[in-house]
């Protein structure tokens, strides 16, 4: 087996936020059991020792919600015994965690940074815009706790990068955004267009990106990011990363960029599996890590032509210019239906017609900066 990319649901859907744009909350509430609670330590065990057993090279462990920090410290610290009994000599072994940050305090961040935990904060800009969406279960902004969870990273030395959704009015404020991070020294960012509820048409929330405002904001967000690399000052964005990526011949590290859905596994708290964290309802159901080998979960996912379904593109794709760079984005993004194509198509046509020329100057002011 390759190497294998695990993403872990400890605390389930759980969270201790009530971001209003929530995708996991809005998929698990579909879902026949929405909360699997807390994941045990035997699951946690068999998780481990099952993937790290599979793979060959490396293994890497995403730790995700809800909120996985609610799972507790001490689950975490027995992550890191676990993976050093079952890990055999050689395999390359990383960890990532998705948080919101509220419940970080020193001893977690010493702990993040001692074990080597890259971790992905988020955090939706300045006060004004994270505040809107991103509230407590109260009703109150979480902005200062984020804050408060950036400093203590900072001073444990712990490596952290800025995780943003794009939302309406932070697409407007993307530059006060850009220079807040930067004057903060978060030089690693990525930003995530916000996602509608499943149920819903796309467009109709106070938070939803339309197409047009995301156009703008990646015009924007690339101004700046350009007039940085060209004074010969790199800030990590992940979409433009992965772009230069692609112009460098290289292969990029977003799924949603390669062409076509990854193999991975996303494991909820009592051990079910599914393809991917933007699928894991019950029609996407793989088995149960418990109890399923790892090449029954391989069957299943294959029996469903999860992959390979997602390697067919619609007809504007195959036909598209730009189809060498974009790839035709994340399934999750593809409007349904007979004509179904990506929301955001035009956003990408547009800002490629405008970029590209810069895209390609970057791409070789940047040789050899990525792998
Ligand atoms: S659905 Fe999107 S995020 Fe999930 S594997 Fe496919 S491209 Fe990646
Ligand atoms: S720009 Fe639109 S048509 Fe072209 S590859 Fe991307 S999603 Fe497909």
């Amino acid at each position: 087996m390759p190497p294998v990319s695990v993403m872990i649901k400890p605390a389930s859907s759980g969270c201790n936020l009530r971001c209003a744009y929530c995708f996991y909350a809005d998929e698990a509430a579909l879902r026949g059991v929405p909360n699997y609670g807390i994941m045990s330590a035997d699951t946690l065990e068999t998780v481990v020792r099952t993937f790290l057993q599979a793979a060959t090279g490396s293994c890497s462990f995403a730790f995700q919600g809800g909120e996985p920090t609610l799972a507790g410290l001490e689950f975490f610290r027995r992550v890191v015994q676990l993976q050093k009994k079952y890990a055999r000599p050689g395999l390359v072994v990383s960890n990532a965690l998705q948080t919101n940050g509220v419940l970080l305090d020193e001893e977690w961040c010493r702990f993040l940074a001692q074990e080597n935990f890259l971790v992905g904060l988020s955090l939706d800009g300045v006060k004004d815009t994270h505040d809107l969406f991103r509230r407590t279960p109260a009703d109150t902004g979480s902005y200062a706790a984020v804050l408060r969870a950036a400093q203590r990273l900072t001073a444990a030395k712990a490596s952290f990068n800025i995780l943003t959704v794009v939302t309406a009015p932070l697409a407007k404020n993307i530059t006060k955004v850009y220079n807040f991070y930067k004057k903060n020294g978060w030089l690693y960012h990525q930003y995530i267009p916000c996602m509608d509820p499943l149920a819903n048409e796309r467009g109709g929330q106070p938070y939803s990106l339309t197409p047009a405002a995301y156009t703008e904001f990646l015009k924007r967000l690339f101004d700046l990011w350009y007039q940085d690399v060209s004074r010969g000052f790199l800030v990590s964005v992940r979409y433009f990363d992965n772009l230069m990526q692609i112009l460098q011949g290289r292969a990029p590290e977003s799924c949603a960029m390669t062409g076509q859905c990854n193999v991975q596994y996303l494991v909820e708290s009592n051990g079910n599996v599914y393809p991917c964290d933007f699928y894991a309802m019950d029609e996407y159901y793989l088995g149960n890590i418990c109890t399923d080998t790892v090449a029954r979960l391989d069957a299943a996912r294959t029996a469903m032509r999860f992959v390979e379904d997602s390697r067919e593109k619609p007809a504007q794709c195959r036909e598209c210019r730009w189809f060498g760079l974009c790839r035709g984005g994340c399934r999750r993004d593809y409007t349904g239906g007979a004509d179904s194509h990506n929301y955001y198509c035009e956003s990408y046509r547009e800002f490629f017609e405008y970029a590209y020329p810069r895209l390609r100057q970057a791409a070789l002011l940047l040789r050899g900066l990525y792998r």
